[in-house]
């Protein structure tokens, strides 16, 4: 795998993969990598890309300093994951090297709803600094695919956005949840969490699959308190659980079998806090 550092280098050497006739995949990632990560690198490897993933702990999509502060860093054992993955290129750029004038002053994008509902709501700024950061991303790849995970479902109808707004040629590819026996999402944050967590954290899964079975008997703000009650009594603090359109992500106060729908929650055990999704 060939690892840089720089931006002008990877540039570089991609103009030259393409000028060969080659494809780019790129899966940008924050490191501190598990499956879900790899399964990306897989399904670029797989649809023909020459793959590249990034590992890059992005400030200024943080919105809690302590956040960025405690996220995983676990460079060493990342490199030797993609390795074994069969991943082509590393990119693991410097806080510098994708900020060389600072974090301070950015551009401003339009997200429209997206970046005041759900997590939005909850964590401002946090898709600025996403899109800001993927935008830079995309000048200095230029992938033919983008491969980016369903876990993070309002973070890829922003990315979807922004490929459009930018009129970009990029296609996004939207790829399944990657979990854990007991239905957890894997996640970077995951490793955090004490036994005691750990043992907790699927019913956050149980309760997405219950908003998706009960929806022929029951109403969804019933089914949305039963969760609720579920997730407090077990010691979790729900930012939300929310039912939305799967396309616009317009909350829903019911269930509509005439859209395509998501529900959505975020809760947090102790400091750690979760998000995970399931299409109803
Ligand atoms: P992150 O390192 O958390 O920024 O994630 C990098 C990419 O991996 C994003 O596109 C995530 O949506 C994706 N990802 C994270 N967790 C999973 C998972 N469990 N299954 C599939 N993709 C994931």
């Amino acid at each position: 795998m060939l690892i840089f550092k720089i931006s002008s280098d990877i540039s570089r050497y991609i103009t030259e993969l393409k000028s060969a006739g080659q494809s780019v995949g790129f899966v940008p990632t924050m490191g501190a990598l598990h499956d879900g990560h790899l399964s990306l690198i897989r399904a670029a490897k797989q649809a023909g890309h020459i793959s590249i993933c990034s590992i890059f702990v992005n400030p200024t999509q943080f919105n809690n300093p302590a956040d960025l502060e405690r996220y995983p860093r676990t460079t060493e054992d990342d490199i030797l994951l993609l390795t074994k993955a069969g991943c082509d290129v590393l990119f693991l750029p410097s806080d510098q090297e994708m900020y060389p004038d600072g974090v301070g002053q950015h551009v401003h994008y339009d997200l429209g709803d997206l970046e005041h509902i759900l997590e939005g709501k909850y964590r401002p700024g946090h898709f600025q600094g996403v899109a800001l950061i993927v935008d830079k991303l995309l000048a200095m790849i230029q992938p033919d695919a983008l491969f980016m995970g369903q876990k993070d479902f309002q973070q890829c109808m922003v990315i979807a956005q922004l490929i459009k707004q930018q009129g970009l040629k990029t296609i996004l590819k939207c790829m399944p949840t990657r979990r854990e026996a007991d239905g957890l999402a894997m996640s970077s944050r995951n490793r955090r969490m004490t036994p005691s967590q750990r043992s907790l954290a699927g019913l956050i899964y149980q309760c997405l699959v219950s908003i998706q079975t009960k929806q022929d008997e029951l109403n969804f703000p019933v089914v949305q308190k039963e969760c609720f009650e579920l997730l407090t009594q077990k010691g979790f603090r729900c930012d939300y659980i929310e039912l939305a359109d799967a396309d616009t992500l317009a909350l829903l106060d019911n269930y509509d079998t005439s859209r395509r729908m998501v529900a959505l929650i975020a809760a947090s055990i102790g400091d750690i806090r979760l998000i995970d999704n399931l299409i109803v």
